[in-house]
């Protein structure tokens, strides 16, 4: 099996406040949006049927369709060296929303280059197993958000909750036997 990298403690954070835009503003066409091909990128990866998995492909290739970008060689302020070229930046077109479009054209835009460049962490993306919220997995096994959500769900699984009930039947059962046993050699003597 491949070993199992962690995402850098940056990324994480980075995607955090990615995600943490969409936990503030649910009710927001770009945050829906965005939620929408967060949706099909985890179905896509959790559909194993042909024909069912293209179909989700075409979806998404779809909603990705409507991001337009224009790329423009940026200079510095004349004077300075030529290091301060940047070989392009992207120009998103005019927005009527600022913050959201801002916000919505930078989190596509870093799905974009996830897939290009870093596709392990596109399978990191995941909703918290507790509290739903997009999340990217320390490791691609990580289920939860944070510690809070982890010891929720520790504290609720019905097994580990059946586990204890056990455990304590047994130890209820031992500490009896023990008394008898006690009992019987004192009786013996
Ligand atoms: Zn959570």
């Amino acid at each position: 099996m491949r070993k199992k990298k962690k995402t850098p403690k940056h990324v994480l954070n980075q995607a955090a406040r990615l995600f943490a835009f969409m936990d503030e503003r649910p009710e927001r066409p770009q945050v829906k949006r965005v939620n929408t091909i967060l949706e099909l990128l985890v179905a896509i990866r959790n559909e194993k049927r042909f024909d069912e998995k293209a179909e989700l492909i075409d979806r998404v290739q779809k909603a990705f369709g409507r991001y337009r970008w224009a790329r423009v060689i940026f200079w510095g302020a004349p004077g300075n060296d030529q290091t301060n070229i940047r070989s392009h930046v992207f120009i998103t077109p005019a927005k009527r929303h600022p913050e959201d479009d801002t916000w919505e054209y930078g989190a596509i835009h870093i799905l974009l280059v996830i897939a290009e460049y870093y596709p392990d962490y596109l399978s990191k993306i995941e909703r918290c197993d507790v509290c739903s919220r997009w999340m990217l997995a320390r490791k691609s096994d990580h289920r939860f958000c944070s510690g809070k959500c982890r010891q929720y769900d520790y504290d609720n699984d019905p097994a580990r909750k059946e586990q204890h009930r056990a455990n304590m039947r047994r130890l209820y059962r031992v500490e009896r036997e023990r008394a008898e046993w006690g009992a019987k050699n004192a009786r013996r003597k």
